[in-house]
């Protein structure tokens, strides 16, 4: 995500961290290197202007001239801009209201207004646990309303049957009249899409604001459309008094100029990124941090709260207690490390949130062979049985046949499973009796 922009700027950053003295010359360098990279980016022109002009002003002042280290002190000043242009501070939903709060999801057809619906319902189930009613309004495409049933089902959120030959008004108020009567703390409505913006389409989502109130209106908008996803983000802002915005598929997008100007043209912040096609695809957007990941400084937080999430609590206290209480790590609690190795948006997903020297190292690995590899791992442990799992060393050369039909692999691969497993193991054996500071001493020796 945001690969163009990031390389250029992680560049400007990296020389810029090396200058002990700030001269006319290499500053204006430096501002001329970070408006080439924002207008490569497709960021609105007033938006680079503006930004470009506030970094100068600050590159000459005091805190950075007067600095030890001014190459330092300015990238702050760039990374504080680029936070403040995307908003300073990540934009809540707000949910405060008296419930069912009302969240009204305006876009384009094709924006990824639907599967967004599905994610948020996700999102607010895991994340706020809160009971979750979606409806779909798009009566001109009766498959949207199948569509957004089944995301809601894969989010395990209740759903609100609705059909072509309703109008939208009166779906949506049976829809919060039923949240209402059923308890539900948020109701989600999906809004018919068009290609492109069209007045009766405006004039339907901006009825049903007027009836419903929302307390978020979001408008779903492509990050890869670039500067025209922010323009029609602000055709519709005229019509409708957005709260936010979801900027969708910003896993494909490699320049990033939506992401940079949709605040400062439509004043609406950015609430939440796609960042892929599946319903754990959605991330709530941080100013901060994606000025890091621009600059090539890393996501470490999100990191560290993805690993946090990923990890089962309950499934990773039963195995300390496990191995507390002298039993040995088998071949089920392997399958279940594996698992939230998946969970955690697998490996490509995690390296786009590394600082830059990282990613450039890892640059010629193939991620998505060594996730293929993780799944094979994972297929091969499911076709033991519990027995096997428990007691590996049941696994002869026959049963080793057995299982590598069953998971579709080549025996060899049983095999290699297998002695990682070993390896693994005898490191877990070395935690439980001298614990961590013994094991990295014998891994020295
Ligand atoms: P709608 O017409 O606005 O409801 O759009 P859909 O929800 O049907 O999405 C259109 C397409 O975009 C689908 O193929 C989605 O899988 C895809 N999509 C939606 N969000 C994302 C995202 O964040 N990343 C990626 N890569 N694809 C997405």
């Amino acid at each position: 995500m945001l690969e163009n922009l990031s390389q250029r700027l992680s560049k400007v950053v990296k020389t810029l961290r090396g200058e002990a003295r700030l001269t006319e010359a290499n500053t204006q360098e430096m501002l001329r290197e970070i408006r080439v990279a924002l207008l490569e980016a497709d960021v609105a022109l007033p938006v680079v202007r503006d930004l470009v002009a506030r970094i100068k002003e600050k590159a000459l002042g005091q805190e950075v001239v007067g600095s030890l280290t001014p190459g330092q002190a300015l990238v702050g000043v760039v990374h504080r801009e680029l936070t403040a242009i995307m908003g300073g501070q990540a934009a809540e939903l707000d949910l405060s209201v008296r419930p069912p709060a009302i969240v009204l999801m305006a876009g384009l057809q094709g924006a990824g207004k639907t599967t967004t619906v599905g994610k948020l319902a996700k999102w607010l189930k895991e994340n706020k646990k809160k009971k979750v009613l979606t409806v779909s309004c798009d009566v001109y495409r009766p498959a949207a309303i199948e569509q957004l049933r089944t995301v809601t089902g894969q989010a395990g959120a209740d759903f609100f049957p609705s059909t072509a030959d309703q109008k939208p008004v009166d779906i949506a108020n049976a829809a919060l009249q039923w949240a209402r009567t059923h308890y539900h703390d948020v109701l989600l409505v999906d809004t018919a899409g068009r290609l492109a913006i069209d007045e009766q389409m405006m004039r339907e989502i901006a009825e049903l604001h007027r009836q419903l109130q929302p307390s978020e209106t979001l408008f779903v908008v492509d990050a890869m459309q670039g500067q025209d996803a922010v323009n029609t983000a602000k055709a519709f802002r005229e019509v409708l008094p957005l709260t936010g915005v979801v900027l969708t598929k910003l896993d494909g997008d490699s320049r990033g100029g939506a992401a940079l100007s949709v605040k400062a043209v439509t004043g609406a912040p950015i609430k939440f990124a796609g960042v892929g096609e599946k319903l754990t695809g959605l991330e709530a957007f941080h100013p901060e941090r994606m000025a890091n990941r621009i600059l090539g400084m890393g996501d470490i937080v999100s990191l560290v709260e993805e690993a946090h999430k990923a990890v089962d609590q309950e499934e990773a206290q039963k195995l300390a207690a496990k191995l507390k209480a002298g039993n040995r790590f088998d071949l089920n609690d392997f399958a279940g490390q594996l698992g939230q190795m998946s969970r955690m948006g697998g490996l490509s997903g995690l390296l786009d949130k590394l600082p830059a020297q990282f990613q450039q190292a890892a640059a010629g690995a193939d991620m998505s062979k060594a996730e293929k590899q993780v799944k094979r791992m994972q297929a091969i442990i499911y076709s033991m049985t519990p027995g096997e799992r428990a007691r590996p060393e049941l696994i002869k050369a026959s049963r080793k046949r057995r299982i590598a039909t069953g998971a579709g692999v080549p025996v060899q691969e049983v095999n290699r499973l297998l002695s990682q497993f070993d390896q693994m193991q005898s490191m877990m054996k070395k935690m439980q009796k001298g614990g961590l500071a013994k094991m990295m001493r014998g891994m020295k020796g």
